[in-house]
């Protein structure tokens, strides 16, 4: 019997795979994809914090950003920038074979092509049946790191994550695109932003999230950037993904833990989940660590992760949610109002300066940027449905 079986080689399973194997557990990790570095359906942009964080190797590193323009829907620009990069675009097929071969190298052990079909709870173990050959593991633990919207984690009687948008993506060919582009407007993308982003040169993945139709949004941006003139040709093959918006009810279980984007653990403004679905897997690893050297694998012992990641994430996914709602609710002519008072106002800049914009912590620019007057008078009284901190109440104000 394993101690630990992760159901799922993502980045989140093959980090706690990686944690828990160097602790010296028995780990293994079952992966329904015949390789680790098949195609993902993700753009790969992590920050700066989280490539030093998990030291993410030099090698899986297409390149690194600094700036990025961002297109309001009638095409003003907002141009951020800093001197040092921000973040870094990733190979993300590279990535997860990073990560799953760092696991190995401490001794976790990877079954591929193999889809877990179902999990049973017993009084001393966990019975995970997968689907190749009637394959089945046992182990003290599991970790269902299985990515969005896998029923396996709804049949375990953990909940559903509460919302989520479906994101759509190709490789194009560019013409004279050497930074990041990010387009808004509900025609563009209902509700969420698109994506132009350079992985090298003449080549970008374009791609974008929204709430629906998702692939005929992307058609149509396509073909307007192509008409710009900012694309010689597009992969006609697109590929697709969800990604969750809030958390799962429950992240935790009898001898259970879920993690990554299966727990909904993902930055409501971006989409982004690879950063956040590492430290969770880190905290997940630790609350194992607990449970099994101690033997105690039950809900009430597990519970735990969950307080912990709720007081590292939980005001982020608080105030990133409510601001993506509140966003969906904008109107382009809202949407452009805006950019134009903040560029005259240079809001942009002292969120820049105050070293406020960050990648991957966004609740601090976007209390700043609604305690900000001039832009309160555009977006309308602005209830928010949660009770500000002193501190970031204290930052808001004092950008006005
Ligand atoms: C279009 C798009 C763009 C994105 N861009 C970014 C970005 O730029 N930066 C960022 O940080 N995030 C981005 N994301 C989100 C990011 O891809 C996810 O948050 C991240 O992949 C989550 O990692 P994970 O390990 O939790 O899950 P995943 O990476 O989804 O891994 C889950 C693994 O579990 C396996 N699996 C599932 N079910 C089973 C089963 N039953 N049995 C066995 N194995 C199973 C899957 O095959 C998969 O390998 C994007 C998402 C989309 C859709």
């Amino acid at each position: 019997m394993y101690d630990v079986a992760v159901i799922g080689g993502g980045p989140a399973g093959s980090q706690v795979a990686y944690r828990l194997a160097g602790m010296g557990y028995g780990v293994v990790v079952v992966e329904q994809k015949e390789r680790l570095n098949e195609p993902v359906c993700c753009t790969g942009i992590v920050s700066q914090e989280c490539v030093r964080s998990f030291t993410i190797d030099e090698s899986v590193i297409f390149r690194r950003v600094n700036s990025a323009k961002v297109f309001s829907p009638s095409g003003k620009l907002l141009r951020l920038w800093r001197a040092e990069p921000q973040a870094c675009i990733v190979d993300r097929a590279a990535l997860n074979l990073a990560f799953a071969n760092r696991a190995q190298g401490k001794g976790a052990e990877y079954v591929l092509g193999n889809p877990v079909s179902n999990i049973e709870v017993g009084n001393d173990r966990v019975s995970i049946k997968a689907a190749r050959q009637g394959d089945s593991f046992e182990a003290r633990a599991a970790v269902l790191a299985t990515g969005f919207g896998s029923r396996l984690v709804g049949g375990l009687g953990l909940g559903k994550v509460g919302d989520f948008v479906v994101g759509a993506q190709t490789e194009v060919e560019t013409i004279g695109i050497d930074e990041v582009e990010v387009y808004l407007g509900q025609e563009i993308a209902p509700a969420f932003f698109a994506w132009l982003v350079p992985t090298a040169p003449q080549r970008a993945l374009l791609g974008l999230l929204c709430r629906h139709s998702s692939g005929l949004y992307l058609k149509k941006l396509m073909a307007s950037l192509l008409a710009q003139g900012k694309i010689a040709s597009a992969s006609v093959e697109l590929s697709y993904g969800g990604v969750p918006l809030k958390p799962l009810a429950r992240t935790y279980g009898d001898r259970l833990i879920v993690v990554g984007s299966a727990a909904g653990q993902v930055k409501p403004i971006t989409g982004g989940g690879i950063y956040y679905g590492l430290l969770c897997a880190d905290m997940a690893a630790n609350t194992l660590h607990r449970a099994l050297s101690s033997d105690t694998l039950s809900t009430k012992n597990l519970a735990g992760y969950e307080r912990g990641w709720k007081r590292r994430l939980g005001w982020e996914f608080k105030v990133g949610y409510w601001a993506r709602k509140f966003n969906e609710r904008l109107s382009d002519t809202q949407i452009d109002r805006m950019f134009d008072i903040i560029k005259s106002n240079g809001i942009d800049e002292a969120l820049l300066k105050a070293g406020d914009l960050s990648f991957d912590w966004h609740s601090v620019p976007i209390l700043r940027l609604i305690g900000h007057q001039a832009l309160s008078k555009v977006i309308g009284v602005v209830k928010l449905p949660l009770h500000r901190r002193g501190r970031d109440q204290r930052e808001s104000d004092s950008i006005n």
